[in-house]
């Protein structure tokens, strides 16, 4: 996929400000300070148009990025953020089951899980959410410029460990944007659902 064109289309907190010219849909979701913005940047070859922060859990609206005028990426607000009330955390999820359990136009989901660490609960609990949704899935292992080469598969056996992959609609791929590794396969994979 060759990136032309990409702008910051809307946020949005429901449904009625979604956008409503019917392009396919991506979502990105993740942990707060997974990488998900400095991934967002780095597919789109923009440097700050997601923005990117050291104070999680800043973004709380859904984020939608018009690419080519041929889709959307949709950032997901970070979960897993400490520093919200319970209320918050609630409306958070609400806003964010709303969109993924009703919005037609999503063909899959990237789910960004830091390439350091063991998945967390929550992470697990995005994963099994987003297959009980039974949407195409694809798990990227992030930051792993963090990473010595000859470890990178014991990322994946640990990724492996918590979370059921071997599933036709999973894939896994590890990532960094600091060095772009596999920012291509990351475009293959969503050019292939908006070709599906
Ligand atoms: P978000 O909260 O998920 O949007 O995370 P950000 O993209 O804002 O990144 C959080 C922090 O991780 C920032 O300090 C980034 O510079 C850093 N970061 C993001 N991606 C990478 C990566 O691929 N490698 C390394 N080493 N750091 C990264």
């Amino acid at each position: 996929m060759i990136i032309k064109q990409s702008d910051f289309a809307v946020s949005a907190v429901k449904a009625s400000q979604y956008p409503q010219d019917g392009l396919d849909e991506i979502a990105l979701a993740g942990r707060s300070n997974v990488g998900k913005s400095s991934l967002i940047n780095t597919i789109l070859q923009r440097k700050n148009l997601a923005r990117t922060s050291s104070s999680p859990g800043k973004t709380q609206t859904l984020n939608f990025y018009r690419v080519n005028d041929n889709f959307y990426l949709v950032d997901v607000p970070g979960y897993g953020y400490a520093k919200v009330s319970k209320k918050q955390r609630e409306e958070f999820g609400e806003m964010i089951q709303d969109y993924l359990e009703t919005r037609a136009y999503l063909k899959g989901l990237i789910l960004l899980i830091d390439g350091r660490h063991e998945p967390t609960a929550d992470d697990i609990a995005m994963y099994d959410y987003a297959q009980y949704l039974n949407l195409p899935i694809l798990v990227v292992a992030t930051k792993m410029d963090k990473i010595k080469k000859n470890a990178f598969n014991k990322t994946e056996a640990t990724f492996r460990k918590h979370l059921d992959m071997n599933k036709d609609n999973v894939t896994f791929i590890p990532f960094s944007s600091e060095t772009k590794l596999n920012v291509e396969k990351v475009k293959d994979w969503i050019q292939d659902r908006l070709d599906e």
